[in-house]
């Protein structure tokens, strides 16, 4: 089958020919129907070596931890009311299934899985830009139904990761309340619509570009505003001179950590989510009275369930840019130059 891998330090990922795997003992074969693009993949193929060694990756990788399938077979021993032939997305940020975290689905935040080796898909085992994929255990399959599988596969991170971020928020966005989002991107322009289905807030979105910021708009933000060196006096000016009540940082550089600290109402929310490197000093008079700072990591199983019935009621939606297979390296180079509106999803 062909597989879209990182093969090693400083190459692009190419797009090879390897056997279709074999499901083992508690495991499921999925025939894959789309796979979505991460800048998190950017990320992690742009870390120095030994970061990537030392976090437990390893070459050769097949990308893609947004994943959708059809159940193709299970492995031995698999006990499930799935039956072959079934739609279902992944869940990616897979756990021990045992632990306290994972007990309440928060598999995103297992105690375990550093410790056992245990890594999502694309992130360390082998992802879905494959024809075929395995998932370690049906726990991880969300039945689709008649869900599109291009269309949706990307709730499963870009859906889930903004889910949990705002979801976390939500007391703080009561009417007449202000959200900042920084970053139209794959994650961005789903945050923007789930912070207008589920909360009060006036959304104000940033990004770099016009095609971005329409993105933004398009998404149902309030306000768009370009990501310079006044956007945190518009957004004074905007909030009258209060700030905003929550901000999300889908970029996480620091121009955009020190934008979203000096935004910050009294008592906001920081949720930093994106990868970029920037940091953040926080003390007395550097940020606003009791506000608090977050750092969280994809999403937990219920609200992923929960992010997916919100898609079938019509509620929020991904822009996609579809590839083939044979295009995915195009599809990483477009991400890399910001030419990608929305999510682009690989279609095998
Ligand atoms: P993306 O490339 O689709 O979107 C990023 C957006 O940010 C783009 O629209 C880009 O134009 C914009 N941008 C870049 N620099 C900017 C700036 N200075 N100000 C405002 N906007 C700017 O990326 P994505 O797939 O949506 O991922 C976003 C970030 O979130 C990445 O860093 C990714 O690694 C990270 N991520 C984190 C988690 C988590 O669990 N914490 C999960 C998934 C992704
Ligand atoms: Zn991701
Ligand atoms: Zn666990």
């Amino acid at each position: 089958m062909k597989a879209l891998r990182y093969l090693e330090h400083g190459r692009r990922p190419e797009l090879v020919d390897i056997e279709v795997p074999t499901p083992g003992p508690g495991q499921v074969l999925l025939k894959v129907t789309a796979a979505g693009v991460c800048h998190s993949d950017e990320v992690v193929m742009a870390m120095p070596e030994e970061q990537f060694l030392a976090r437990g990756y390893s070459y050769p990788l097949t990308l893609g931890h947004e994943g959708a399938g059809i159940i193709e077979a299970f492995g031995p021993g698999v006990n499930t009311s799935f039956s072959l032939g079934d739609a279902v997305a992944v869940y990616g940020p897979w756990g021990c299934g045992r632990c306290h975290s994972c007990s309440t689905g928060a598999e995103n935040y297992c105690t375990n899985a550093a410790a056992e080796g245990i890594r999502p898909p694309g992130l360390g085992a082998q992802g879905a830009m494959a024809e075929y994929m395995i998932v370690d255990d049906v726990r991880h399959l969300l039945p689709l139904g008649d869900l599109d599988p291009v269309q949706n596969v990307s709730l499963t991170d870009a859906g889930l990761t903004p889910y949990h971020a705002v979801k976390q928020s939500l007391p703080k966005l009561v009417a007449g309340s202000w959200a900042v989002v920084i970053g139209a991107g794959g994650l961005g322009h789903v945050g923007i619509q789930l912070l207008k289905e589920l909360s009060g807030a006036t959304v104000i979105a940033l990004d770099v570009t016009e095609e971005k910021l329409e993105v933004a708009r398009h998404a149902g933000a309030d306000y768009v505003l370009p990501s310079d060196a006044d956007a945190a006096g518009k957004i004074r000016e905007l909030t009258r001179g209060l700030g905003a009540n929550a901000v999300f940082d889908f970029v996480g550089a620091q121009p955009t950590m020190a934008l979203s600290q000096s935004v910050a109402a009294t008592g906001a929310d920081v949720t930093i989510v994106g990868l970029a490197g920037g940091t953040m000093t926080v003390g007395f008079g550097l940020i606003a009275f009791d506000a608090a700072v977050r750092i969280p990591y994809w999403g937990t199983r219920g609200e992923m369930i929960e992010v997916f019935e919100l898609a079938r009621a019509g509620r929020v939606g991904v822009q996609v840019q579809e590839y083939s297979l044979g295009q995915a390296p195009q599809a990483y180079e477009d991400l890399h130059a910001g030419a990608v509106r929305g999510r682009a999803v690989i279609v095998p």
